[in-house]
Formats: C-alpha cells, sequence, structure tokens
C-alpha cells in the first residue's frame, strides 16, 4: 500500500453510526485538543432501523454526550416496556391479552430514537465542535469478497494507515464503529460462526398506523392513566418469535419481528411478506390500520455475533455492532453500545500510572497491579487506574459483567443490568389480566 498520507490524525473512526457519532463526540467533549476524523461511505442516513434506548444509555446521553436536551426536544420520550401476550391462534384483540407494563413512565426516561435523524445530529454536533466529519467517504476493499487488508495496515507503534475514497489517513488510534461490516473484525478474523442464538430478524417502517390510545375498551385505556401506552416500546411475545412496535410520530411506526430460526422461519423476505405476516396477528393488524404505507424495510438472517477481541494494545478498538450484537429486546444495542464507548474512551486517555510507553496498561494473566481496575475479554486485557474520588465512574467490562466487588455492587444497584429481577418480574408494574 502506498504511504503517501492525505490526512493525519490522532483518531480515525470508520462509521458515523450511532457507536462512531457517539464516540467523536465523547473524545471531543473530554479531550478537546485530539485531531479526530469520522469517516462514512454514506452522504445521508436513510431511514432504516430504529432504536429503543435503554436506561443506560440516558445516563451517557445527559452526562458523557450532553444530548439529553437534544433527545427530548426532537424524539419520543418512552412511557417504559410494555408486553402484551396474545393466544396461539394469534386472535385476541389488545385489551384481550395478558398485559405486563407500568400504568406510569419509569422514573429514568429513555428514548424512542429516530435514528437517521440523531445520527445526522450527531454529525451536526461533532462538526461544530471540531471534529472532521466526512461522509461519503469510504474505506476501500471492503466490500462483499474483498480483502480490507488491501486498505487497512495495522501499525500502533508508527501510525496505522486507512486507504479511502478521500486519500491516505494516517491515525495513531484506529476505531471500528463500521456495525457489522466491521473491516477490522474481518481482516483479523475475529467473528467466528457462532450459532448458539440463531436469530433472524426483518424491520420496517409505516406510516397511517392507529395509536394504541385509540384501541381496546374505555374501562381498558383507563388502566394506564396520564402518559397512556401509545408512548411505549411495546412487544407482542409469540413462541419463538417476537414483535416490536415503537412510535416515531402519530402515525409512523417501526414494526419488526426477531424469530429464532430453530422455531420458526417466517416468510418476511420482502416489505409486502413482512406486511402480510404482521397482518396475521389480529391486534397487530388492528395498529397497522386500514391502509398501512410502508415507508422502509431491512432484514438480517444473522443477528447475533461477538468479536473475540475488540481492544487491542496497538490502539484499535471495535465498538457498536461491530463488537457485539446480543438481541434486540430490552435495547441491549444501546447498553451495549454504551459499555464499549465507555471503554474505547478511555483508552487514548491512559493514565501514567502502570502503562508502557504507549500509554497503555501492561496486563499480566494474574490481573492489573493493585490500585487499577480491569477487564478483559478472551483475547483483550485493559484497565485504567481506580478513581480516588466516590463517584467518578468506573470502568465497564466489554462483556457487560464488570470484575471488583465495588463495580459489581453499584451495577446491581443502581439497575443497570437488563437481566436484573427488578426489570423483568411482573410483580411491581404489572398490568397482568
Ligand atoms: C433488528 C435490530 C433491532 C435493534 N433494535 C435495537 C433497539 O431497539 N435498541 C437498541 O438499543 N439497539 C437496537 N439494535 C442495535 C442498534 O442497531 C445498534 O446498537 C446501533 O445502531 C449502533 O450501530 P453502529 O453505529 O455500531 O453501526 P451502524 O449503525 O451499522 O453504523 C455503521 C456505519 O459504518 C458505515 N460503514 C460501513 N462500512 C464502511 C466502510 N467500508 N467505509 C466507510 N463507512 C462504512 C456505514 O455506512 C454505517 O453508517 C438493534 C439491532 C438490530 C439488528
Amino acid at each position: 500500500m502506498s504511504s503517501d498520507v492525505d490526512i493525519s490524525c490522532d483518531v480515525l473512526i470508520i462509521g458515523a453510526g450511532l457507536a462512531g457519532g457517539s464516540l467523536a463526540r465523547q473524545l471531543r467533549l473530554e479531550q478537546p485538543d485530539l485531531d479526530i476524523v469520522v469517516v462514512d461511505r454514506i452522504t445521508h442516513f436513510p431511514p432504516g432501523l430504529d432504536e429503543a434506548s435503554g436506561e443506560e444509555f440516558s445516563n451517557y446521553a445527559n452526562r458523557v454526550l450532553r444530548i439529553g436536551p437534544y433527545l427530548r426536544k426532537h424524539h419520543y420520550v418512552s412511557s417504559g416496556m410494555r408486553f402484551f401476550f396474545d393466544s396461539s391462534g394469534r386472535d385476541l384483540p389488545l385489551d384481550r391479552m395478558s398485559e405486563i407494563g407500568g400504568r406510569s413512565p419509569h422514573p429514568i426516561p429513555t428514548y424512542l430514537i429516530d435514528r437517521p435523524v440523531v445520527e445526522q445530529a450527531l454529525c451536526e454536533m461533532n462538526r461544530e465542535c471540531g471534529v472532521r466529519v466526512l461522509l461519503g467517504t469510504e474505506v476501500l476493499h471492503c466490500g462483499p469478497g474483498e480483502s480490507p487488508a488491501k486498505a487497512i495496515t495495522i501499525d500502533g507503534d508508527n501510525g496505522h494507515l486507512v486507504r479511502t475514497t478521500a486519500g491516505v489517513i494516517r491515525c495513531r488510534w484506529l476505531v471500528d464503529a463500521a456495525g457489522e461490516e466491521s473491516p477490522i473484525a474481518r481482516m483479523l478474523d475475529l467473528v467466528s460462526e457462532d450459532d448458539r442464538n440463531p436469530i433472524a430478524a426483518a424491520w420496517g417502517r409505516f406510516d397511517g398506523c392507529l395509536s394504541l390510545d385509540d384501541l381496546g375498551t374505555k374501562a381498558w385505556r383507563q388502566r394506564v392513566p396520564h402518559w397512556g401506552r401509545a408512548s411505549s416500546m411495546t412487544y407482542f411475545m409469540y413462541r419463538g418469535y417476537w414483535i416490536w412496535l415503537m412510535p416515531l410520530s402519530e402515525s409512523q411506526y417501526s414494526i419488526g419481528v426477531v424469530f429464532d430460526r430453530r422455531h420458526v422461519q417466517p416468510r418476511v423476505g420482502s416489505g409486502e411478506e413482512l406486511l402480510a405476516f404482521l397482518q396475521e396477528h389480529r391486534a397487530v393488524g388492528e395498529i397497522l390500520g386500514p391502509d398501512p404505507q410502508p415507508v422502509a424495510f431491512g432484514t438480517r438472517e444473522r443477528l447475533a455475533r461477538f468479536a473475540k477481541q475488540q481492544f487491542s494494545e496497538q490502539r484499535w478498538f471495535l465498538t457498536g455492532n461491530a463488537g457485539t450484537v446480543l438481541d434486540p429486546m430490552f435495547a441491549s444495542g444501546s447498553s451495549r453500545r454504551t459499555t464499549s464507548l465507555s471503554a474505547s474512551s478511555s483508552s487514548p486517555t491512559a493514565p501514567a500510572a502502570g502503562t508502557n510507553s504507549r500509554g497503555w496498561c501492561t496486563t499480566t494473566a494474574s490481573g492489573c497491579a493493585a490500585g487499577t481496575r480491569s477487564c478483559s475479554t478472551p483475547s483483550a486485557t485493559t484497565s485504567r487506574a481506580a478513581p480516588s474520588t466516590p463517584g467518578v465512574p468506573g470502568w465497564h467490562c466489554a462483556t457487560g459483567s464488570t470484575t471488583t466487588a465495588s463495580s459489581r455492587t453499584r451495577w446491581r444497584t443502581t439497575g443497570f443490568c437488563c437481566t436484573s429481577p427488578a426489570r423483568t418480574a411482573p410483580t411491581a408494574s404489572a398490568t397482568t389480566r
């Protein structure tokens, strides 16, 4: 690869999606001197997969990204998760289904995010604070059947080189936030075929939908006073699959199905097939209304993935969907992204104590020196110094667990864990029939 360099920077982020855009803003706010370049091959963000954020992301968005006021102004504040359980004949009207969901919103606000809108807004915010955001700029040789190794030279000591349509970019830190196309994961063969969680999905945006608060009997509607059900992140549960329903405006919904390929294989390969499948469910069909207009469609045959290494002492990182996709249930994407971004962003700022000449903690198999917190993925280990000030955010491991007793306690007591009984048990907040 030619070493003529067209652009030099401290950090190059491939991908301006939610992961790349958030990381650029976080780094820039925390370290205004860092020279950051973000590249994305697209020039505008198309409507597609929208996102219900979890509580952990709210904390990160408010405190770290400082975009809480923006989110509250331009996106739906969710009134919480709501689960409906249909009959096996899929023929119950909404107000006859079993239901789990709060009567009032959760005290920690979460958001129903119109994704292209927030991605575009992050690009603009990042430009305003000095990040070079190069839309329409593609890392070369990343298409199907191509080898990203022809475009990327990893060199943690002298600077990585990345060939793009805007020329060769040299950077000290390289972040792969390119989603599932992740050139680094492909180049280093980090994601193996793994069918432990064989889930697939299809989704669309539909206009002309009816509000949940316009359906059902008056008595049923009054069981959820004040906010009603319309701004909930709603799930319809079936054997082997579930359907999500997320409002984006008064009449437009993101609706998708996630299914376990071992149990069901619905015909949802096109927008028309997805619509027909959704309409087989009486309640979902009623919400879609008499004349639903498909606005966007997407599908993915394999959803879950896990890159066996996500951080390297050679100063490269994977974040967002490039690193891990678990299951969209419980907005795990936003929570995973938050922990992985927190980890990625602390690396360029690695503290001097206990670090090697490149500013990285040198850990051994037995862990870090006393006074540091560490976390490791199966093949990557890194750490940062334990904060001396109470309340300073600690280290969250990229696998979603933490490694010290104190951090484990905080994790539990703040209720971040999406599998904690507090969030899943139907007792406290149930309005079950
Ligand atoms: C079906 C489904 C439902 C989901 N639902 C939820 C939910 O409700 N809540 C939740 O929290 N999370 C959800 N997620 C996860 C969520 O989508 C991700 O966490 C989030 O979008 C982060 O994406 P990303 O930025 O990592 O990747 P992407 O959004 O995929 O962004 C990657 C970017 O990289 C760019 N790119 C790729 N290759 C190149 C290249 N060679 N050169 C330049 N640019 C490149 C792409 O153009 C793209 O803009 C869901 C995921 C799926 C699949």
